[in-house]
């Protein structure tokens, strides 16, 4: 019953079958009783006319039909002689309950209503209030008899679209539908959760939740189902997750590393500073993982500057010290660059060999760097896309180090994953520099274990976020000149949200040309990077301006915004209001990695929704990453959330949400683990219908174990 195509459904039929389902993906009837209200209206009381006011956003009031006029285009009054209606341009109603009159008018149906709005009957008019000539009235509104008893006094709105209101699908019909959705469907309904959890966790049952989420009795009730059909969504989609993770740990063999080595100890003895406490922590998570058998999936989060760095080299040297190799693969041919130049560094001490292989890494280099691999004198690779080749092959790939994973395509990463002849995958660190909020994370990532930098090193000055308007540009180029003239570098960024939108461009080109005016050579020099350059020009341009040979550095945001420039102190972003917050805290990040004070100046336009400014104010407040992303998050929700979507793991929730409810999750992630911990494999007769819901293609198509 619950699979019956929706077409079937009494009410339905093949038209109203076509439109619910390309405009709510309605398939089934189970789907029907799945598309739940997103809120509800208390329909609990009536409002006194008199009382009304224009920004109520419904209304309800029962009321007598005092008269009735029908008027033509022109306000002129007709008769209500049924051959005439034509040319009746509406209807209006003066209705009284007493306290006062109100006009009830309709443009629509006039035929049926001219029938049924009669003098000296009574109504109640469900709507919304609209001002017109200075007074109030409704449009439309639902008219209802008194005494036919509304179902519940909280009525559900559904989600809507205009081709679902043209179509006749108008929230009204919507309800009639659930209804005998429900009805057909509510006396077989099969529950999905075993009856001890509903116990456990003090859950309703998930017909009395269908029931109430549509058409609650009251506000209790509704909370009920609500937190049921939450808890539900979020323990399912944790359950499998954690279950696969289980499945994995318990199957795929990684590794063993029990030693840290020599060349760990050596490099950690000639480090500069003392590591801080979080960097400490991660390292100290890893080794475990690393020790312990089983293959490491492990993603590092940690905002720009946190020190991620040293964490991949001492575990890519712990991969060494027991007899291995490791690799490290970044985005973009800068950054591998940038991270064999600092890597080298870090290594000098230990006498390991590194090498690095991008796309215009010559033949002659290939070669060396091909045989070294093969007999083990390269103990670690840094590189592009590259490094996944199927020529590139290791003698003993132990550890596989990702940066700004989400950049990296599934199939990328399953090539890593074979890199290895003995079959036993390398062990996986993800590092990421967008901070993802836990809820998301565990959830996105929730068959991978998670560790975090929240701690920057000490003696880092703050970035000074300041927003401008355009009135003071001629300000913000006297502090670009001064802060050149200290010798600092300056990065401005333009938005280029669309590659291919020639507007950025122009954009782009034109805020060029406005530098290039007020920063003249041989003076001034200014660089410029963006997506259409081939990657010499690229090279050859952010060479520059890492290399101080350029003051400042036009760039688009396509431009590897992982690139370390220690001596760019000032950072402009240009119509920074186009730019989600995460985006925006990215960017600032390039600054402030020096010791001179820096600066994050967001140039914003005009015209600026609140929204934009509200962003923008925040990234005033504050440098934490994860507050801001926990922001962003809640301000657009979690699918628009940066990285999320090429991450290809896009998460439907139904009625739960991430941002808000964070608490829920972290109970049905733990109840999820303690029900694995007690059945691994849910083959307990009392878990069937676990094992059952898991089967459904929502969890089954998404392949998380092989994240990377
Ligand atoms: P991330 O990769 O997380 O953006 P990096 O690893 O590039 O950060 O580190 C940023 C800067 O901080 C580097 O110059 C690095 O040498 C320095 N650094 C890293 N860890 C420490 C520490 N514990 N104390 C002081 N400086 C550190
Ligand atoms: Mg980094």
């Amino acid at each position: 019953m619950a699979a019956m195509e929706i077409q079937y459904l009494h009410g339905v039929g093949p038209r109203r079958a076509a439109l619910l389902r390309s405009e709510l993906g309605v398939e089934t009837v189970m789907d029907l009783l799945h598309t739940y209200p997103f809120r509800y209206i208390d329909r609990s009381g009536f409002q006194k006319i008199s009382e009304l006011r224009p920004d109520q956003t419904w209304i309800q009031i029962r009321a007598v039909v005092q008269s009735v006029k029908l008027l033509g285009k022109k306000g002129d009054t007709l008769e209500a002689d049924p051959a005439k209606l034509r040319s009746v341009n509406r209807l209006s109603a003066l209705v009284s309950d007493g306290t006062g009159t109100l006009e009830i008018v309709f443009f629509k149906g006039i035929k049926f209503m001219v029938t049924r709005l009669v003098a000296g009957r009574e109504f109640v008019f469900f709507g919304k209030p609209t001002v017109f000539n200075g007074r109030i009235n409704m449009v439309h509104p639902e008219v209802d008899d008194p005494d036919k008893t509304v179902s519940g006094t909280l009525t559900g709105v559904y989600p809507s679209t205009e081709k679902l209101k043209t179509g006749g699908i108008t929230g009204k019909v919507m309800q009639r539908l659930v209804g005998s959705a429900l009805e057909m469907v509510l006396p077989q309904l099969k529950e999905t959760l075993p009856d001890y959890i509903l116990k456990e966790k003090g859950l309703v049952p998930l017909s009395y939740a269908l029931r109430q989420i549509h058409f609650p009795v009251d506000q209790s009730a509704l909370s009920k189902a609500t937190y049921r059909l939450k808890f539900e969504e979020l323990f399912l989609l944790q359950l499998s997750l954690l279950k696969q993770k289980y499945i994995r740990s318990r199957s795929e063999y990684g590794i063993p590393m029990p030693k840290v080595g020599p060349a760990f100890n050596r490099c950690f003895e000639a480090l500069p500073y003392e590591l801080t406490g979080a960097q400490k922590r991660v390292i100290k998570e890893i080794r475990e993982d690393l020790m312990s058998g089983r293959q490491m999936n492990r993603l590092l989060q940690g905002d720009v500057g946190s020190g991620k760095t040293m964490v991949a080299v001492l575990t890519a040297l712990i991969a060494i010290g027991n007899d291995c190799q490791a690799c490290v693969m970044a985005p973009t041919e800068v950054l591998a660059r940038q991270h064999f130049i600092n890597i080298s560094k870090y290594l000098a001490p230990t006498g390991v060999q590194v090498a690095l292989l991008t796309g215009s890494t010559g033949t002659a280099e290939r070669r060396r760097i091909h045989s070294g691999l093969e007999d083990g004198s390269i103990g670690i690779l840094i590189g592009t896309h590259a490094l996944i080749e199927d020529t590139v092959v290791f003698r003993r790939l132990g550890l596989a180090v990702i940066d700004e994973q989400h950049r990296f395509g599934v199939d990328q990463r399953a090539k890593l994953w074979a890199k290895n002849g003995d079959g036993i995958p390398p062990h996986v660190l993800v590092m990421t520099a967008t901070p993802i909020p836990r809820t998301l994370a565990m959830t996105l990532y929730g068959d991978l274990d998670i560790s975090v930098i929240d701690e920057m090193p000490p003696g880092r000055k703050p970035i000074i976020t300041r927003q401008f308007g355009e009135n003071k540009r001629l300000a913000l180029y006297k502090f670009m000149k001064d802060q050149i003239a200290l010798g600092r570098q300056i990065f401005v960024v333009y938005p280029l949200i669309f590659e291919s939108e020639k507007m950025d461009y122009q954009n782009l080109e034109m805020g060029y040309e406005d530098i290039v005016t007020n920063f003249p050579l041989p003076r001034y020099k200014v660089a410029i990077v963006h997506g259409q350059q081939t990657a010499d020009e690229k090279n050859f341009n952010m060479g520059a301006f890492a290399g101080g040979r350029a003051d400042i550095l036009v760039s688009t945001t396509v431009i590897e915004v992982g690139v370390d420039v220690p001596n760019a102190s000032v950072m402009v972003i240009e119509s920074a209001e186009r730019f989600g917050l995460s985006q925006l805290h990215q960017l600032r990040g390039r600054v402030g990695r020096g010791s001179e004070a820096s600066y994050c100046i967001l140039m914003k336009g005009q015209k600026i929704s609140k929204e934009s400014q509200k962003r923008l104010d925040l990234l005033c407040e504050t440098e934490n990453g994860f507050i801001l992303a926990e922001e962003d998050m809640k301000m657009r929700g979690p699918g628009d959330l940066e990285g999320t979507q090429q991450s290809g793991l896009p998460i439907t929730l139904n009625i739960a949400s991430l941002s808000h409810d964070g608490a829920l999750l972290s109970d049905a992630r733990a109840y999820a683990a303690h029900i694995l911990d007690l059945d691994p494999a849910l083959s307990r007769i009392e878990n069937i219908p676990l094992a059952e819901a898991l089967r459904s293609d929502k969890y089954m198509t998404k392949d998380y174990s092989r994240i990377s």
